[in-house]
């Protein structure tokens, strides 16, 4: 066992076996795995290269109760400056397959959102164009049903493959997970929630259902989706996106602007300048920093109009 780790050698072996011994790596930074630029080392991080691989290292830690955390592109996420312990399955890197067949997309859960758009737009397919500005991957897309212009996830999607983990047992630890799919009607996709989400079932690759379309067209749209994000988000500095969800009837950004906080910092955190719903890392920032802010803003948006904030990004690792 490593001096700090919670990773027996006899785990480390079991997931070499799973994925390849190439494919792990010890306490490497989660911050280069977040769009933040922030979060601390995980204890192992595993890069399967096919969706068996990946039920093979689900259940190697299952069986041996080690936590596992799946990260796609990181663009949600604020990782503890202490980092993440047990095992962080990176599926971005490797997962990242796409293929189209007639009106049907389907990829695997580490292709982004945006690839996945710019290969049906080559097909001429039509129904990803206002998604595709968000940096997600298709697993972090279904998990939290990303939508952005009026449109959302569900919308285009037409069923996935999930790893659904197995029973709970007496000593802790878990039975092997299965696989199986999931039809778009059975995922209770709502306003940034899903299924996936709320059982922490685990997204292997997905089939999307889309329409034909003019291929110029299709781009002209994505272009002008593109625009307008550049115009109104601070996508120049790093970020996790709208930091607080949508709270009913108000809009975080301007109540955050109407508390006076626009530019408001903790250390190297800041309320974005450009769109007050983001915070920004301005340069060096924690997590700690960012979590100090967020409660700030919090405190002061609910002391002026009465309001509660609820952080969208996921706060996640140790603080
Ligand atoms: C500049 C910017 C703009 C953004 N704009 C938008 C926007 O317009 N709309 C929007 O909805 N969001 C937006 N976001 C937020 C973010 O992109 C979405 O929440 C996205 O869905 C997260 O996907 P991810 O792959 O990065 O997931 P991660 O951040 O890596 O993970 C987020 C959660 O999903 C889980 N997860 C990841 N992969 C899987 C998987 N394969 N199976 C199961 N669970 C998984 C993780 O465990 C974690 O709980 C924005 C973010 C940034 C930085």
């Amino acid at each position: 066992m490593h001096e700090y780790s919670q990773i027996s050698d006899e785990v480390l072996c079991a997931l070499g076996a799973a994925a390849g011994e190439d494919n792990l790596t010890l306490f490497e930074p989660m911050s280069a795995h977040t769009t933040f630029k922030i979060g601390g080392p995980a204890d192992v991080v595993v890069r399967p290269t096919s969706t068996s691989d990946v039920v093979k290292v689900l259940d190697t830690c299952a069986i041996a109760n080690v936590p596992v955390t799946v990260v796609g592109n990181g663009s949600d996420l604020l990782v503890g400056d202490r980092g993440i312990r047990g095992v962080v399955v990176l599926l971005r890197e490797n997962l990242s397959a796409i293929s189209c067949e007639g009106t049907r997309v389907h990829a695997e859960a580490g292709a982004l959102l945006r690839d996945v758009a710019l290969a049906a737009a080559d097909a001429e397919l039509t129904g990803m164009e206002p998604l595709w500005g968000i940096p997600a991957t298709v697993g972090g897309a279904c998990h939290m049903n990303a939508g952005a212009y009026d449109a959302c996830c569900a919308d285009v999607l037409e069923s996935v493959d999930v790893y659904e983990p197995g029973e709970p047992l007496a000593d802790g630890s878990r039975a092997r997970g299965m696989v199986r799919t999931y039809k778009t009607a059975d995922l209770k996709m709502g306003y940034r929630k899903s299924r996936v989400h709320d059982e922490g079932l685990i997204v292997l690759s997905a089939t999307f259902s889309l329409a034909p379309g003019n291929g110029r067209m299709i781009r002209v749209a994505m272009d002008d989706y593109q625009k307008r994000r550049e115009e109104k988000q601070p996508l120049e500095m790093p970020s996790a996106g709208s930091t607080f969800k949508r709270p009913e009837g108000y809009f975080a950004g301007k109540l955050i602007m109407d508390a006076g906080l626009r530019g408001c910092r903790v250390g190297g955190a800041q309320v974005s300048e450009k769109h007050c719903g983001f915070v920004v890392n301005a340069g060096g920032a924690t997590a700690a920093d960012v979590n100090g802010l967020i409660e700030h803003v919090q405190e002061e948006v609910k002391r002026q109009f009465g309001v509660d904030l609820e952080p969208e990004v996921q706060r996640i690792g140790e603080f």
